[in-house]
């Protein structure tokens, strides 16, 4: 059994599949969860008498009535695949609780956000950019105010969130999207961005002018990505406090391309 106190049962109520292993889901919890955009919470699978747990960033925001994940289904993983298993209808274990500090950067003053992710690790920004969308039409936040995603995945039909991004990004004069493929030769009708993010943070942070006196970095996703933009962004001047990481599992380990 796994304890009623820790965790609760919530119904999947949406599924979409945007690539065969990226899919999203909404969850409609029992019980109300508070988190601030950019946390996360676990989901728990029981595993003889031990529960297996793996978190995922919320890609809701706190106004929305479900929470909703993406997800990246792990080849040999011992619960993603699992949980791709799951449709509308079916049950998630979840902790009662949310948890993380990948939030937006509101102490140090900065203006301006560069936030960076590989492929999933887009959830939290999400989350960012909903939350701020509500808070601006309903005057809790004023401009001026910047916010540039980069997003960097394998192909374009990785990006899950694409469109929403690009569409919220035509009415907000304060939203930047740049998504960019690592295989542009396996996706011939990409006309956009390519390389890898991290090899793409140096020319952005310097045609964007996103400087480290008014700039505060975000790296969400591939540990690999993370170590190489974090060099790249501590050379161009970023202090370490102006970095903030979201780690999705161990370096060294499942080493990707992205
Ligand atoms: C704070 C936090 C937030 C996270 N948010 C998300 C999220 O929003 N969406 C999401 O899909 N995942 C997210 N993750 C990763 C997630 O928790 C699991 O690690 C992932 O689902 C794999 O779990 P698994 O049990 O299937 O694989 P495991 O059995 O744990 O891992 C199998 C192998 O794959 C590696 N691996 C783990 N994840 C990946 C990956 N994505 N790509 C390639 N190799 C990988 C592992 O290091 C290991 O070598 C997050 C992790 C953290 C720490």
């Amino acid at each position: 059994m796994i304890a009623t106190d820790k965790y609760m049962s919530a119904p999947i109520v949406a599924r979409t599949d945007h690539a065969p292993t990226l899919w999203s889901i909404r969850i409609k919890t029992p019980d109300p969860l508070p988190f601030r955009a950019g946390q996360y919470v676990a989901f728990g699978l029981l595993n003889g008498e031990k529960v297996l747990e793996r978190a995922f960033s919320i890609a809701s925001s706190p106004y929305e009535e479900e929470l909703e994940f993406f997800i990246e289904r792990v080849a040999d993983g011992a619960l993603s695949p699992q949980l791709y298993q799951l449709q509308v209808g079916d049950r998630v274990q979840m902790r009662r609780k949310a948890k993380g500090v990948f939030n937006l950067d509101h102490k140090s003053g900065h203006k301006q956000h560069f936030l960076v992710s590989t492929v999933t690790g887009i959830a939290p920004y999400i989350s960012y950019v909903r939350t701020m969308m509500r808070d601006l039409e309903q005057g809790r936040l004023e401009e001026p105010f910047r916010l540039v995603i980069l997003q960097g995945s394998s192909r374009s039909d990785e990006f899950g969130y694409d469109e929403e991004l690009r569409c919220c990004a035509r009415s907000a004069s304060w939203l930047t999207y740049i998504p960019t493929v690592s295989r542009p030769w396996e996706d011939p009708g990409w006309a956009g961005e390519r390389g890898r993010v991290d090899d793409l943070v140096r020319k952005y942070t310097d045609t964007m002018r996103l400087d480290p006196e008014t700039t505060t970095a975000y790296l969400c996703g591939n540990p690999g990505m993370i170590v190489n933009a974090r060099d790249i962004l501590r050379r161009r001047g970023f202090k370490t406090e102006s970095i903030k990481e979201e780690t999705y599992w161990a370096p060294g380990e499942g080493e990707v391309e992205y």
